[in-house]
């Protein structure tokens, strides 16, 4: 059946075992992010062959994919939790980052209630990047002490997050002003903290020259684990492999085509008027049965250079393939390596079948 989406596990596993190797040779432990493939159980357990202890995921649905599934790691909630979710975060996570006394609050009321194992609890920092965390640092301060006497939640430490929403670059700076949060928190509840989280695959390439201080300790890490990707210069990390993810799908018609549109153009679903490139009036056009409700066309590779991808609606894909050395015909499949978004998207779609390599 297509569409389909190869995982390769193996190629996962080295990614794995490399970016811990390196993360160790600095001192940092990891938190293997799941969200970008859903969660799933299988490649979730990669992260855990490949030597790590802890997973996070922003989706409590998630957590409870792999809490039923047996799986061992320490299962850390990513997202500030809704008050709404509470009760399952608690059945199915161990820690969560928060930013909100009333949450962490529900979280304790709900241990105590429950009688469950005391819920870990990371505060966030805004450093900048103007998305989650605390920007009064006082006000973390007192809620660290707060929740240092809470019997159903246990302050784990605390993170930050950078490079998501405002691209915000971590550097020296950011990383010593998180170190001396920790210090502060440190002696406000009068012990040292377990995790000081320092970011995500954003924050590998400081790592790598040496720029994170001592008193950060760990980093959530999604891309980089599953690409080789840092996301500082978008370099690949020696050793890595980037084909962990191919999408097959299949040729639904076959013509040629001009390159140019023909009518009175009108405004495309956002609004904007749509731009062509006029390459000339014979081109091989193929349609593939997969839109971008499955995939994400801006950030894929197709594996035969010769294929050239014009766009995407929602479940048709353009290719120009004129300029290909193979002899395609209907019914064809046609590969592309897929990158981070399009990998969310492939395993968010109820369409497109999951297909795992050895
Ligand atoms: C998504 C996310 C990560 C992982 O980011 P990558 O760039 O994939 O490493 C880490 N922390 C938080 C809070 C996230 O939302």
């Amino acid at each position: 059946m297509y569409p389909r989406v190869i995982v390769d596990l193996e190629h996962i596993r080295n990614n794995v075992r490399v970016v811990k190797a390196l993360c160790e040779e600095h001192g940092i432990r990891i938190v293997g992010v799941t969200k970008v493939f859903s969660g799933d159980p299988k490649i979730a357990q990669c992260y855990i062959d490949g030597g790590l202890t802890m997973t996070g995921d922003s989706r409590v649905a998630n957590l409870k994919l792999q809490a039923e599934a047996g799986l061992t790691a320490e299962r850390w909630l990513i997202r500030p939790p809704m008050l709404s979710e509470v009760a399952d975060l608690v059945k199915y996570g161990d820690a969560s980052l928060n930013s909100e006394i009333e949450v962490i609050r529900a979280i304790n009321e709900e241990v105590l209630k429950t009688g469950s194992e005391p819920h870990k609890v990371v505060l966030m920092v805004d450093l900048g990047d103007i998305r989650e965390g605390y920007v009064d640092y006082d006000e973390m301060v007192e809620v660290a002490v707060e929740v240092e006497k809470m019997e159903g939640v246990y302050l784990y430490g605390i993170g930050v997050n950078l490079t998501c929403f405002s691209f915000i670059t971590p550097d020296t700076e950011k990383m010593q002003q998180l170190a001396d949060l920790r210090k502060r928190v440190s002696d406000a509840v009068g012990r040292t903290l377990d995790i000081v989280s320092g970011g995500n695959s954003g924050t590998i390439d400081l790592m790598m020259n040496n720029g994170i201080p001592e008193g950060v300790d760990s980093l959530r890490l999604g891309e980089s684990l599953l690409f080789g990707k840092e996301r500082a210069k978008y370099s690949y990390l020696p050793g890595t492999f980037r084909d962990t993810f191919t999408m097959e799908c299949e040729i639904v018609e076959l013509k040629e085509k001009p390159s140019l549109p023909w009518g009175t153009l009108g405004a495309d679903s956002y609004g904007n008027k749509p731009v062509f490139t006029d390459r000339g009036e014979h081109r091989m056009k193929a349609i593939c049965a997969l839109g971008k409700q499955d995939f994400d066309p801006e950030i894929c590779t197709p594996l035969d250079p010769g294929i050239l991808i014009l766009g995407a609606s929602s479940d048709h894909l353009m290719l120009d393939i004129t300029d290909s050395d193979h002899e395609y015909k209907v019914g064809d499949v046609v590969k592309f390596e897929l990158g981070y978004f399009a990998v969310m998207r492939a395993f968010t779609s109820r369409y497109v079948e999951r297909v795992y390599t050895e």
